[in-house]
């Protein structure tokens, strides 16, 4: 049994699925992690210095070991999320996105060393330098641990950086095993550290590294960037969002019907880019309602048998505090809960089946507010001038969707829709363009340059320029002040 000092410093960890408290977080102190930082500030020199394709062959030495314990990761970030499916395919986010990035840096990182001569002083040589952020420091959520953990954190370990990671102490378990597939590469485990802890320990890296990318609620995501703005560090903010589609009276019922259903329930609505408000074309609106609740109403918990159903557990209980307050709210203004409706405990889980809402309006927090949660609130729009301006109607601006007719008009409506990532025809697609396309969010939704696409990997380097005069210099004598 740990003494009362070290209990008191434990961080206690719930079972989704059980509701019991059967793991727990020890923190590391503050003098751990200014340890911990210096230790890895120290190693990135000779890592930085390496050439780009023994860092690559190191980080495929990481992608086989996580190969290596896949099962054992798999199981502990089971636990930690109460869902096997997408956990099953976790690791491999960390294997595809250290093959993907192996196969595109060098290309990248040379197209970005402008080498040439100046367009404003033609006689001067330029040469521009990349040089790594010596230490990341990765603040990451609880929906997806492993993935959201490691997607900043790749890049910048092959520009040359060295990185320091705190998962969120809902979802620790997968740090273990993990671990242990950083341990059997050498080189890797001298440069990139993974630690359990709270809020503090978040602010303690703050204090001790270099760049700083947080994924997490936009109320954390403005304490981080204001102790990055002390600190006189950039900090790349992946917040959240309220995501809006568009479903226009000449669309395919049947397409947009599954694709707002999938967008909106997927891994239990906790994802970032989820489909939080449905706009429908006042003239398709009623049709598009009932095939919705139909196909709603098929969907099965997935409560008894992990392996079994669609919709699992919530990762974070409190979220069904939050998910049944605007609930509330949006039936005492006035709306229909047309399908599913509030949480429920089931053996210690908190589920909260898919849920259809209509007559719902922008003074209700179900409009206005992350969800987080399999929610479906449904409103008309009598022209796409409207539908643009509500679904612009936001204080976020994360990502959108469009389901229209054909491409064309879905893309003159996407154009004009505020928010980084727009799926057309679809929802949710963003996972798509991970190194293919760049992507910056609006309003609170984030703040800082792309996660995606070739700028994901060179937000992890300072930009040097080198400038060289081969003739003789200009003499003071000769510049004129008049
Ligand atoms: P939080 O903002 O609550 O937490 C995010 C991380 O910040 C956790 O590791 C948390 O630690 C840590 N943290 C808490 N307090 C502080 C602090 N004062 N200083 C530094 N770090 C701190 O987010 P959630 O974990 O609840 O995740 C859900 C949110 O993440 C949603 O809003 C979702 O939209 C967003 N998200 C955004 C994505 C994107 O790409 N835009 C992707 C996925 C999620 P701890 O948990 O241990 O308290």
């Amino acid at each position: 049994m740990p003494d009362d000092a070290s209990q008191l410093s434990t961080i206690p960890v719930k079972n989704p699925r059980t509701g019991e408290i059967d793991y727990h977080v020890t923190p590391p102190t503050t003098d751990e992690i200014v340890k911990e930082c210096t230790s890895l500030r120290a190693a990135q020199v000779d890592w930085a210095n390496a050439p780009l394709s023994d860092r690559m062959g190191i980080m495929l030495k990481w992608a086989d070991a996580v190969e290596a314990n896949r099962d054992a990761i798999i199981k502990a970030e089971s636990k930690d999320t109460g869902r096997w499916r997408l956990s099953s395919e976790s690791p491999d986010a960390v294997i595809w996105g250290i093959r993907g990035w192996c196969d595109r840096a060098e290309g990248i990182i040379e197209n970005a060393l402008r080498v040439g001569q100046s367009s404003t002083m033609p006689s001067i040589k330029l040469t521009q330098q990349l040089v790594p952020y010596p230490l990341l420091g990765v603040i990451s959520p609880w929906n997806f641990p492993l993935m959201l953990s490691s997607i900043d954190a790749i890049p910048a370990l092959i520009a040359g950086s060295a990185a320091i990671i705190k998962p969120s102490e809902v979802t620790p378990r997968f740090i273990e095993p993990l671990k242990e597939s950083i341990a059997a590469v050498p080189e890797l485990d001298r440069v990139l550290t993974y630690v359990a802890g709270g809020g503090q320990t978040g602010q303690d890296m703050i204090n001790n590294v270099d760049i700083i990318c947080f994924t997490g609620s936009v109320p954390t995501g403005r304490k981080v960037a204001e102790a990055s703005a002390r600190n006189f560090i950039p900090a790349f903010l992946e917040l959240g969002g309220k995501d809006p589609v568009i479903v226009t009276k000449s669309a395919d019922l049947e397409r947009a019907t599954d694709a707002v259903l999938r967008g909106s329930v997927h891994a239990t609505g906790q994802i970032c880019f989820s489909i939080e408000r449905v706009y429908v074309d006042d003239s398709i609106h009623d049709e598009f309602v009932d095939r919705l609740v139909e196909k709603t109403n098929k969907i099965s918990l997935n409560d008894s048998d992990i392996h079994k159903g669609h919709v699992g557990p919530l990762i974070f209980e409190k979220q069904a505090g939050i998910i049944d307050r605007q609930l509330d709210d949006a039936i005492a203004k006035g709306a229909q809960i047309r399908s599913g409706g509030k949480s429920q405990d089931i053996r210690g889980g908190k589920y909260v089946p898919p849920t259809v809402v209509t007559d719902v309006s922008h003074d209700m927090t179900l409009m206005r507010d992350e969800t987080f949660g399999p929610v479906m609130p449904v409103m008309k729009f009598s022209s796409i001038d409207e539908a643009i301006a509500l679904a612009n109607d936001t204080e976020f601006g994360l990502s959108a969707a469009v389901i229209a007719g054909d491409e064309n008009e879905a893309m003159e409506i996407g154009k004009r829709i505020n928010a980084g990532g727009v799926s057309l025809m679809d929802t949710t697609l963003t996972g798509s363009i991970l190194r293919d396309a760049e992507k910056t969010s609006f309003n609170l939704s984030g703040l800082g340059g792309s996660r995606m696409g070739g700028a994901s990997i060179l937000r992890f380097y300072r930009k040097k320029a080198l400038m060289v005069n081969p003739d003789m210099p200009v003499k003071l004598q000769d510049l004129h002040e008049t």
